[in-house]
């Protein structure tokens, strides 16, 4: 039976598609052409036989099924889903840029390296950290860079001995993860009860098995934390982490509301990454690839990855190598890193130059106060006070009429909203982290509150059995994730 309803295709597989004789090009019959790879292929191998027309049609109605930044209000907590200016994309598709290649001689690339060399400068100017490696893909791929230097500087120095890394508990799970894939033991700082550090819990898991903490290896802070909260005690706690001879590695996710504003090195920082695809708006969610580059200071830039790009005494802008840096900790991959990310986010800088991008967080910041304000008598709030660029709130109130965070994210799908950020941080129950990034007008804003205040109005007033059955007008409706875990189907069967 036809599915299609409204303007929602129904959307088979290729595979699916009736099977013609035609294809999107009409081939002449091959001669006889010796086989190149010497064996002959078993059967036939049963590719779909369609015309262009029908693959174009299959891809753009998939395409109308992915929900978007483009599309809409997009509020995940954490991911700082902004507008990409379409400036950007202009200039990462200037054919100087888009159309040159890795192995290209780096005397035909000058104008590449001096970009990239921008991009660093841009970097150390608003981290106040000295040295940048463009390469890692990723955030998590530049935690990993960032901890493999910490490991570096301590294997260099003689402190193998320092073993533990501390994070707090509500950090993201990239962090402990990335502690123990280099080796270190993590040990949980408890931040329950104010949702941010405090001096005390940080020196109880400082000292906890060395009176010096001299098997501090360092720490994962993110700031401001997973809880959207600015960490107010933590030059002080990083003053007691470098005395005990720690590094601190700041998990730069949510450099969105500090940048322009707050220099992470101000504040302690040894390394950090950044996240361009976050902060500097290159697209991201199955938009785009990532981009981590991490920043360190002036002593742990000899040991961070290659390559980095620097001039040299004729001028000229070169990829630095092993051989330029005995430290090094080596190279994370192939190449330089996601180089038209490089050309977006320096785009993203420029346009918006160092009072705009200071702009930048305090409208992010705004908004996101802005939203708690409105929401804070429907919804409970956890911790007191105003949030930096995220704020988080929990279902407690709903939870007591049977609807929880998951039928509210459920019912903005049905309300034509993608979902914020839902049970993360984990150290609360049914938690919601929404971040509206400074791009939202007013508008967006208040459509937004009002669709939340009328689910929690429809809560209130006993339409709590309607939500469990949400979203409804979808193509896909609500799943039974409890049957989903327990019974997967892994395998898609060609409907025959
Ligand atoms: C997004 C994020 C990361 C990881 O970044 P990816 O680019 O997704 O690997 C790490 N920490 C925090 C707090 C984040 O929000």
């Amino acid at each position: 039976m036809n599915q299609d309803r409204g303007l929602h295709y129904e959307e088979n597989l290729l595979w699916e598609k009736e099977y013609s004789e035609s294809s999107g090009v009409d081939l002449a019959e091959p001669e006889d052409i010796p086989l190149r790879i010497g064996v002959a292929p078993r059967e036939e191998v049963g590719l779909p036989q369609l015309s262009e027309p029908q693959v174009v049609r299959h891809f753009v109605r998939m395409s109308t099924w992915n929900y978007s930044i483009d599309h809409g209000f997009f509020p995940l907590g954490s991911c700082t889903m902004k507008h990409n200016p379409r400036l950007n994309e202009k200039l990462a598709r200037l054919s100087g840029f888009a159309q040159i290649h890795p192995m290209q001689p780096q005397s035909t690339v000058q104008g590449a390296l001096e970009l990239m060399h921008e991009l660093q400068n841009w970097l150390a100017e608003l981290t106040g950290l000295w040295g940048v490696c463009l390469a890692p893909s990723a955030g998590a791929h530049g935690e990993l860079a960032g901890m493999m230097t910490i490991r570096r500087a301590h294997e260099i120095q003689g402190n193998s001995k320092r073993k533990i890394v501390l994070t707090p508990d509500s950090s993201h799970g990239t962090n402990p993860a990335t502690a123990v894939m280099c080796g270190f033991e993590v040990r949980s700082i408890s931040t329950q009860e104010t949702g941010r550090l405090s001096v005390e819990a940080f020196k109880d898991a400082l000292y906890k098995t060395d009176e010096n903490g001299a098997d501090i290896a360092g720490m994962m802070v993110t700031n401001p934390n997973t809880c959207g909260l600015f960490e107010r005690n933590i030059i002080e706690i990083s003053d007691l982490l470098h005395k005990a001879g720690g590094y601190f590695y700041c998990d730069g996710a949510n450099f969105n509301a500090l940048v322009g504003k707050v220099r992470p090195a101000d504040f302690g920082v040894d390394v950090m990454h950044i996240n361009l695809h976050k902060t500097f708006s290159t697209p991201h969610g199955g938009g785009g690839p990532g981009s981590g580059p991490i920043c360190c200071t002036k002593d742990l830039a000899q040991y961070m990855p290659v390559p980095r790009v620097i001039k040299n005494s004729k001028g000229e802008y070169i990829l630095e190598t092993k051989e330029d840096r005995s430290d090094t900790l080596g190279t994370l991959k192939a190449f330089q890193g996601q180089f038209g990310m490089f050309v977006r986010a320096l785009s993203y800088m420029k346009s918006h130059g160092s009072d705009g991008l200071r702009q930048v967080s305090e409208d992010a910041v705004l908004n996101a106060n802005y939203i708690l304000s409105q929401l804070k008598d429907d919804y409970h709030v956890p911790y007191e006070g105003s949030c930096m660029h995220e704020c988080l709130l929990t279902d407690k109130k709903q939870k007591q009429y049977d609807v929880t965070t998951l039928d509210i994210a459920k019912a903005l799908v049905e309300y034509g909203y993608h979902p914020m950020t839902i049970y993360f941080p984990l150290i609360l129950a049914g938690t919601m982290l929404i971040e509206p990034t400074e791009t939202e007008s007013k508008d967006t804003l208040e459509r937004f509150i009002s669709t939340m205040k009328k689910i929690a109005q429809d809560v209130k007033d006993g339409k709590n059995k309607e939500f469990h059955d949400l979203p409804k007008s979808t193509p896909r409706k609500r799943l039974d994730e409890v049957r989903a875990a327990r019974n997967p189907v892994l395998n898609y069967n060609i409907a025959s």
